[in-house]
C-alpha cells in the first residue's frame, strides 16, 4: 500500500499543479463574461435614457408645431375679429374664441417647458453614465488583451503539466483506486491526499478517531478521512 501511497503522491504533487492551472482557464472566461454583461446592461440602460430622449423631442417638435398652427389660427381670428367689430354678437364670439386658443397655446408651451426639463434630467443621468461605458469599455479591452495572454500562458503551462504526469508512475495505480483519487481531486479543489499529523487530517483539520490512524499505521488499505473523504498519508 506504500507504494499505491507514494505513487498517488506523487501524482498529486503534479495534479494540484494542472488544478490550478484548469481553474485559472475556467476562472478567465468567467471574469470575461461577467464584466461584459456588466457592461451590457450599462449599456441597456443608456440606450432606455436615449429612447426616452427621442421621444421626448418628437413630442416636442409636435408642441412647436402646434403652438405654430395656434399662433396662426389666432392672427387669423384677429384679423376677422377687427372686420366684423360693428357686429358685438360676432366680435364676443371671435374673442371667446381667441381666449381659447390662447389658453392652448399656453398650455402647449407649458408642456414644452415641462418636456426640455425632463430632457435636460435625463441627459445629467445619461452623461456620466455614457462616460462610464466609455471607461469601462477601456478597461475591458485591456482584460481582454491581458486574459488572452494568460490564457495561453495557462494553456502552455497546462501542456507541460499532463507532459510531466505521463512520467509519474499512474500505471502502478488500479484503475478504481485511480478513479476514486480523481473524483475526490475535483471535490476537493485539487487536493486528494491529505497528511495525518497527531491524528488531524491535514486537509480539514478534523480529529479522526483512534481507528483510523491504527489501520493507516498498518499499512494494509487505503483509509480515508471520514469527513472530507480525503486519501490519508503518514509522513515517513
Ligand atoms: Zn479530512
Amino acid at each position: 500500500m506504500r507504494d499505491v501511497l507514494r505513487a498517488l503522491l506523487d501524482l498529486q504533487e503534479v495534479d494540484r499543479e494542472i488544478y490550478r492551472v484548469k481553474e485559472e482557464l475556467r476562472r478567465l472566461p468567467k471574469e470575461r463574461d461577467r464584466r461584459r454583461a456588466d457592461l451590457e446592461a450599462k449599456r441597456a440602460r443608456l440606450a432606455e435614457f436615449e429612447a426616452e430622449t427621442r421621444l421626448g423631442k418628437v413630442k416636442l417638435k409636435e408642441l412647436e408645431d402646434l403652438a405654430t398652427q395656434q399662433r396662426q389660427r389666432m392672427r387669423k381670428l384677429e384679423t376677422e375679429a377687427m372686420a366684423s367689430r360693428q357686429d358685438a354678437a360676432s366680435v364676443a364670439a371671435y374673442q371667446h374664441e381667441i381666449r381659447s386658443v390662447k389658453k392652448e397655446i399656453g398650455e402647449a408651451e407649458e408642456e414644452s417647458l415641462k418636456l426640455m426639463e425632463a430632457a435636460e434630467a435625463q441627459e445629467k443621468l445619461a452623461a456620466p453614465l455614457r462616460a462610464e461605458i466609455e471607461a469601462d469599455q477601456k478597461v475591458f479591452d485591456e482584460f481582454m488583451a491581458n486574459a488572452e495572454k494568460e490564457a495561453a500562458a495557462a494553456r502552455k503551462r497546462l501542456d507541460g503539466l499532463l507532459a510531466k504526469r505521463k512520467t509519474r508512475g499512474v500505471e502502478q495505480v488500479e484503475p478504481n483506486v485511480l478513479r476514486d483519487y480523481e473524483q475526490i481531486l475535483e471535490a476537493r479543489d485539487g487536493l486528494a491526499l491529505a497528511e495525518l499529523d497527531n491524528r488531524i487530517c491535514q486537509g480539514c483539520y478534523i480529529n479522526v478517531p483512534p481507528n483510523v490512524y491504527v489501520r493507516l499505521a498498518r499499512g494494509l488499505e487505503l483509509v480515508r478521512c471520514q469527513s472530507c473523504d480525503r486519501i490519508l498519508y503518514l509522513r515517513d
